[in-house]
């Protein structure tokens, strides 16, 4: 591609990621990689986002030893690194604060955002407002209506929350609208993507902004533990916080291993596990392992946890699955449930149904003969009490 990129915009062997944007974007996508190149030689940029990351965010976040639970398990150490400790709940906020403050460098005072869960429309509705950034969260109706308290909390702090009407009503269709607001108002407006997903740079950005989990994590386990963990393992929805978590060990010998949904059957429709089901493909200006029909066309999917509820998985962590440098699993919304309980009752610690999908997999590791385990805790469960009530009789 001659875009005039500087940043690789491809991953692995199979050339993944990319640029597959209309027209209108490539301009203010080759800006935004301008902005985010010179931030980060910047020391007055990293020196904010250093000091916001640490006093608004709450960074770094503890890594928490499970005792209780590695030894009900059979391991001999499991440690928890605490995104759910994270202001607003989940790691979405590392990257929502750094792109906002990105932007605002860029001189562009309105920030467009799309939102499935609500978690990233909150991040970053949050960070606008510690910014006095404008805020637009683009979220579907279906969405809006089973996420109902964080389209409260995005109002409280000032963000707009525009309904998606169109198709199934939930992320996809809003990255597609928060795309096309962007093209429209890209002079004066930034869009804050949530995952490590869509056209070049923001695969590339949402990593780097993400790699502060693994980063704190390895020095925290070396100081701990006094040796690297034998598994490190992260749920995965589009893939930032697993990359974030799982890239600073990418140089280690340890296994690294990513836990998709899946869903309540293994027919498609029925799951969003993008490895089995799977083709390459491009949806919203990448090109990755999607979940597609016959024809192409991309599948709906289906997952108890709407945040792991997307039919692509993000181009640099689909390349490091297919070239064999992480481990790729899946877990039924069953499991996740029952991870989620073991937590609860062992440790006194509410994860997010998200990240109950990598809780799930304990058992199995634990099987496998792993002794040290390090698991990312992307977010609270606080968001999902209505489901952990009516899934588990409470
Ligand atoms: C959004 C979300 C995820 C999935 O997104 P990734 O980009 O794959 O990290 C996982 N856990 C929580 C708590 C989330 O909010």
């Amino acid at each position: 591609m001659t875009l005039g990129f500087t940043l690789p915009d491809r991953f692995g062997s199979q050339a993944l990621g990319g640029c597959y944007a209309p027209e209108t974007l490539l301009q203010p996508l080759l800006d935004l990689e301008a902005a985010f190149r010179s931030a980060l030689d910047d020391p007055a940029y990293v020196a904010e986002l250093k000091s916001e990351l640490r006093h608004f965010v709450g960074r770094p976040t503890p890594l928490t030893p499970a005792p209780r639970l590695a030894a009900q398990l059979g391991l001999k150490a499991l440690f928890l690194k605490r995104e759910d400790l994270t202001h607003t709940g989940a790691h979405k906020i590392n990257n929502a604060l750094a792109q906002a403050l990105l932007a605002k460098r860029m001189g562009k005072h309105e920030i467009i955002a799309e939102t499935g869960a609500g978690q990233h429309g909150v991040a970053t509705a949050a960070a606008c407002a510690r910014l006095g950034l404008s805020c637009t969260v683009y979220m579907g109706v279906t969405d809006m209506a089973r996420q109902a308290p964080n389209v409260a909390r995005m109002r409280l702090f000032g963000a707009k929350v525009e309904p998606v009407e169109a198709g199934q009503g939930t992320l996809k269709e809003a990255v597609n609208e928060a795309l096309r607001a962007w093209a429209a108002r890209c002079d004066r407006a930034h869009y804050i993507l949530g995952s490590a997903l869509g056209p070049h740079p923001f695969p590339t950005l949402v990593r780097t902004f993400q790699t502060v989990i693994g980063e704190e994590a390895r020095a925290q386990i070396l100081e701990q533990a006094g040796t690297l963990p034998e598994v490190v393992i992260a749920c995965a929805g589009g893939g930032s916080n697993g990359l974030g978590l799982l890239v600073p060990f990418l140089g280690d010998s340890l296994r690294r291993v990513a836990v998709e949904a899946g869903g309540h059957g293994p027919e498609l429709g029925e799951h969003a596990a993008r490895l089995d089901g799977g083709r390459l493909g491009v949806l919203h200006g990448c090109k990755t392992l999607l979940l597609q029909d016959d024809h192409g066309h991309t599948a709906e999917t289906a997952s108890i946890s709407a945040g792991l509820d997307y039919p692509a998985l993000g181009p640099e962590l689909a390349a490091l699955i297919l070239d064999g440098q992480v481990e790729v699993r899946r877990a039924s919304d069953e499991e996740a449930l029952t991870g989620a309980r073991l937590l609860c009752e062992a440790e006194g610690i509410l994860p997010a149904l998200e990240s109950s999908h990598a809780l799930a997999l304990l058992p199995s590791l634990a099987a496998e003969g792993a002794a040290t385990v390090l698991l990312g805790l992307s977010g609270r469960g606080d968001k999902d009490l209505s489901t952990y009530q009516s899934r588990s009789g409470l």
